[in-house]
């Protein structure tokens, strides 16, 4: 199976809403579809991989570097010994005459084509992905359901505190138990009232976790974590710069809240500074690497492995993203959970048209590879004009 095509577009994740740092009315991402010279069952394979929200689209790094670099190699040394594309070999190609360090826009653009690698790999097997995943990385072992929480509770000025109870009601009646809003975009008093709002629909603290999005400094978010105590929640996510690592280790060892991070960390040296240096715990923090922006699943599985030789359970990644690939790593690696969007970031946020959740819960997908195909408007309106165009 070698590569004989790749096309790649921008697509609009364009949301009303905003966190406490950004909005996202002119969001964008990039889409890829990596084609292929085999067949599955008579349809020519292609592998479609796609980097998700906050970090808009790469099509100069994809375009200018990548792509070129990919399509010029000998097809063959990208494969391995049973003659399957090799995602380390591919990744290594993609990364040629790149220097390290300053991780950033690049390693979104190797996530897209990455991810788009691997599900080219699922469909030549005829497997969905995290059977792949388990079978190379987990001894053959995976979850059948995983755990999924919707990121949600954005600050939308029309909704108000009525309309954050009225969208977490709705997550509740679709069968989710943990669900996440934002926080540190408004005052303090006002961030609390929102929560005890949002935690009139959820229940208890532990069924709420709340995002700042790396908007406060050290001493705000210990006014912020010293405030919420009383409210025993799942986690504070972000609540310093994510690159703050003496900060991270100020907090932990201040306050009882779980602390969340990682969705803008985007590297294995950068995953090994958190791990080393940012003081999180081991027995209640979470780790939340994206898998579509840190250079992809390949550096993903590094990740986690390099992570469970520093003492941490793969039960404490539950990644960033809201889309299938966190889903499948999560079953394949036997991670904590995945994050959602079933509201936001359409058409690629979420899960395939039929998949339901039940008790936060979601099963597993039977499809070959990432199963996008089984998101219907993202297949029929982005996808296939992709591969037709
Ligand atoms: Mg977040």
């Amino acid at each position: 199976m070698r590569i004989k095509g790749i096309r790649e577009t921008s697509a609009s994740l364009a949301s009303p809403m905003r966190n406490a740092v950004i909005d996202f009315s002119k969001m964008t991402l990039s889409v890829v579809a990596v084609i292929m010279d085999a067949k599955l069952e008579g349809d020519r394979i292609i592998g479609f991989g796609f980097n998700s929200n906050g970090r808009y689209s790469q099509g100069g790094v994809l375009r200018e570097r990548l792509i070129p670099r990919l399509l010029g190699a000998d097809p063959d040394s990208l494969l391995d010994d049973q003659g399957i594309l090799d995602p380390v070999r591919v990744n290594a190609c993609m990364l040629q005459n790149e220097k390290p360090g300053g991780h950033g826009e690049r390693a979104f653009a190797v996530g897209a084509l990455d991810a788009a690698i691997w599900d080219a790999i699922g469909k030549a097997e005829g497997k969905p992905l995290y059977k792949i995943f388990a079978e190379r990385f987990n001894d053959d072992i995976y979850d059948n359901r995983v755990s999924v929480y919707p990121g949600g509770g954005y600050y939308d000025e029309e909704k108000g505190i009525e309309g954050l109870k009225s969208e977490l009601k709705g997550y509740l009646d679709t069968g989710y138990v943990l669900m996440k809003i934002k926080v540190g975009g408004a005052a303090l008093e006002e961030d609390k009232r929102r929560i005890d709002a949002a935690l009139s629909i959820v229940g208890e603290g532990r069924n709420l976790a709340v995002d700042a999005n790396a908007a406060l400094g050290i001493d705000e978010a210990l006014r912020y974590a010293n405030a919420m105590s009383e409210y025993e929640l799942a986690w504070f996510e972000e609540p310093i710069d994510p690159l703050d690592f003496k900060g991270y280790a100020e907090l932990a060892a201040a306050v009882p809240i779980p602390l969340a991070t990682a969705e803008n960390l985007f590297s294995e040296a950068d995953a090994e500074n958190l791990l080393s240096y940012g003081g999180l715990r081991r027995d209640c923090d979470w780790l939340q690497f994206d898998p579509s922006l840190c250079y992809g699943p390949t550096t993903f599985l590094n990740i986690v492995r390099k992570g469970e030789r520093m003492g941490w359970s793969s039960r404490r990644h539950i990644p960033h993203g809201g889309h299938q690939l966190g889903l499948h790593l999560a079953a394949g690696l036997q991670l904590g959970g995945t994050e959602t969007y079933p509201l936001v970031f359409q058409p690629f946020g979420g899960f395939g048209d039929e998949d339901e959740i039940k008790e936060g819960y979601i099963n597993l997908p039977d499809s070959p590879g990432l199963g996008v195909e089984m998101k219907s408007e993202l297949y029929n309106k982005i996808l296939k004009p992709l591969i037709d165009g």
